[in-house]
């Protein structure tokens, strides 16, 4: 399997070559020259399959540069009912005749980013292994991201973690979860600025060639193929556990931001997993919802980025986006280099020609957007009705999913965080704060580790020059 690069000027490349870059060369996202299609044989053969035996049969289709035996002992050691709390590691939780939950957030930072950087931690401590060669990462989050990143990369062999934070603008459970971490190979760095700050260091820092070199520095955001495709996987799980047949139907939900989780379900879907529609739900920042209504891709600056109830949808560019326009003009890279190198670059955004809206609807995509006092309302007739407490995030996706379910397809809302994580909005819902999971109950009394920095790319390239054994 070679990967390509959506805008069409990089050279096309092998899995492990990929693995550890973002951005291809010429700006575009990597993608596999083609989608292997899955019959109904082969669906039969893997309904039976254990998480982690599922996952190596969808990921052997991908990747054929890492030896079999090596890929299903790395797939299996990071699948496990002691990493994610449950051996089926996203279990179905029925809500209603036709209406589940899949649980994606059990992983050690409760959240469903989890399931995919676990997957990356283990992908790159091998690669980097074979190659002899060690990886700085580095990284800016506002929460799910960066914790996931830590616990996926935390004690492993040539990697270290160099994550910067907004100084104090966490929420405190993620901020415990973080800075708690005892691991000498990761390193926070609390930047006196806000989240567009920290995003604006790694930026300048990755731009100085010389230093990135120097450094070996590397990123882990939501571009990476190997997370997204870590994530299909699970579209499978979640569909036989919901189904009994092979030629069942089967509607998903999904709570989105960077567009990389449903993507994940558009590349099932076109490897021929019987999925009939997937709804996009968006919070107040509704890019997404507004392109499937529509056909029109208008991108928000950070101004216009409204900050929500359910943070970490909070966007206003979807990165991965491009990957499934890249399939809906039928993988013509002039015309990706035309809609996002120049129209997205120059004028904020698209709108698809004619042709193109025609073809949108065989896509199966839905969409709808959530606010606040949806948020509040769903999280409370949850709880009411089943008896289930959600996250925000998982809010906004059920609100969506109530509005789009059919009669006779069951509706799959993918949970993207446990409650915990979201104490306030939580307790404003329902006047109670969400329970604790196990192992979690005192992590704001731990000691916690972490090096305050002001917002300057200079004071973060000696800090990182510091703490590599160059
Ligand atoms: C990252 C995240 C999302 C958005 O997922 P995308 O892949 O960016 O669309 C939704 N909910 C939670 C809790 C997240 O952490």
């Amino acid at each position: 399997m070679r990967y390509l690069s959506t805008r069409g000027e990089a050279q096309e490349r092998p899995f492990c070559e990929i693995l550890l870059e973002g951005l291809a060369p010429d700006g575009g996202l990597y993608l596999p020259e083609s989608y292997p299609r899955i019959d109904a044989a082969t669906l039969a053969r893997w309904r039976p399959l254990s998480y982690p035996d599922l996952a190596y049969e969808v990921l052997s289709l991908y990747i054929d540069d890492i030896p079999a035996a090596d890929l299903r002992a790395l797939v299996r050691r990071t699948y496990t009912a002691e990493v994610f709390g449950d051996a089926r590691i996203t279990p179905l939780q029925p809500l209603a005749p036709g209406l589940a939950l899949l649980r994606l957030s059990n992983g050690p930072t409760l959240a469903f980013k989890d399931v995919a950087m676990q997957l990356l931690g283990a992908l790159f401590e091998y690669q980097l292994g074979r190659l002899k060669q060690e990886l700085n990462i580095l990284g800016a989050t506002s929460g799910d991201t960066g914790s996931a990143a830590e616990y996926a990369m935390r004690g492993r062999r040539g990697i270290r973690v160099f994550m910067l934070s907004p100084h104090g603008r966490m929420s405190p459970f993620q901020q415990a979860q973080m800075f708690s971490l005892a691991d000498p190979n990761i390193h926070n760095l609390a930047i006196e600025g806000v989240f567009d700050d920290c995003q604006d260091i790694v930026k300048a820092v990755s731009a100085d060639l010389d230093f990135k070199r120097r450094f070996s520095i590397g990123t882990v955001n939501s571009i990476n193929w190997a997370r997204l495709l870590a994530q299909v996987v699970y579209y499978f799980a979640g569909y036989f556990q919901a189904t009994t047949r092979d030629d069942e139907v089967v509607d998903f939900t999904v709570p989105s931001g960077n567009f990389g989780n449903v993507c994940a379900g558009h590349v099932a879907r076109t490897m021929g997993l019987p999925i009939g529609r997937l709804a996009v739900a968006t919070n107040e920042n509704d890019v997404l919802d507004e392109f499937f209504r529509t056909g029109t891709y208008r991108v928000r600056g950070s101004a216009e980025t409204h900050e929500t109830s359910s943070p970490s949808m909070d966007i206003g560019k979807a990165s991965n986006f491009e990957r499934f326009v890249f399939d809906l003009v039928g993988r013509d890279p002039a015309r990706i280099r035309a809609l996002f190198g120049d129209a997205v670059a120059r004028d904020g955004g698209f709108t698809l020609d004619a042709a193109e809206a025609a073809r949108l609807p065989g896509f199966g995509f839905v969409s709808g957007r959530s606010t606040h006092a949806d948020r509040l309302a769903t999280i409370r007739h949850c709880r009411q009705q089943h008896g289930v407490l959600i996250d925000p995030h998982t809010a906004d996706g059920l609100k969506v999913a109530l509005e789009r379910r059919r009669a006779g397809v069951p509706m799959l809302v993918l949970e993207t965080a446990l409650p915990a994580k979201f104490e306030a909005t939580i307790a404003e819902a329902v006047g109670f704060a969400p329970p604790r999971p196990p192992g979690t109950e005192g992590l704001e009394q731990l000691p916690r580790r972490f090096e305050v920095l002001p917002a300057d790319a200079q004071r973060v390239k000696r800090y990182i020059a510091d703490h590599c054994a160059a």
